[in-house]
């Protein structure tokens, strides 16, 4: 990359045919820099109760007290569905697996890749309160592969899984209420609108 830069200084120490041959030459059979890309998605299902939430419901939807995601249970009630699977709900990278306490308790975090209007987009799904986390990060899944189970966060509440969905990539673990929902989607919307094929 320094020749483009000595260039946009004005000095021009190599023929054009030659710098843009040195400037290339770093990435040649090097691995792709920082984490392994994920897979592209072939489309998204439900966390719970695969794939379509059967005998799950979201008993607070996104926005609703100023929740930034959804939180599912299942229709039977209290703490019934402690320890019940938790699935990604797209092929994709585990990008953390740590238990964080707090009100959080376990947390998953995957990067997805999934093609829309012709191009590559990143999206990131995040599981809290889990029970027992099965995924490690740099682990590459596939849709509807396990976890981890649903959680109470440490007793800190009935069971549940809070789901999110993040269109931006990588942000901080966060509140999981904000008033400002910048780089969150609504994760039902987003699910019901990307289902497999
Ligand atoms: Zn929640």
């Amino acid at each position: 990359m320094f020749a483009w830069t000595l260039w946009g200084c004005g000095v021009a120490p190599m023929e054009p045919a030659q710098a843009v041959a040195e400037a290339r030459l770093p990435e040649l059979g090097a691995p792709a820099p920082g984490p392994v890309p994920p897979p592209v998605a072939d489309g998204f299902d439900f966390p719970v109760g695969p794939p379509d939430a059967s005998g799950y419901y979201d008993a607070q939807p996104f926005g609703r007290n100023t929740h930034l995601g959804a939180d599912w249970n299942a229709v039977t009630g209290g703490n019934t569905d402690l320890g019940a699977p938790v699935h990604v709900v797209a092929h994709g990278v585990v990008t953390f697996a740590a238990d964080i306490g707090g009100g959080w308790g376990n947390v998953v975090r995957v990067r997805h890749r999934y093609e829309e209007e012709g191009s590559l987009r990143d999206v990131e799904s995040l599981y809290g309160h889990l029970d027992r986390v099965d995924v490690a990060p740099g682990e590459v899944l596939e849709r509807g592969a396990t976890v981890g189970t649903i959680g109470d966060a440490h007793r800190n509440y009935i069971a549940h899984l809070h789901f999110e969905v993040r269109s931006v990539v990588g942000l901080p673990v966060g509140p999981g209420y904000a008033a400002d929902s910048t780089g969150y989607l609504d994760p039902t919307g987003f699910l019901q609108a990307h289902r497999p094929k």
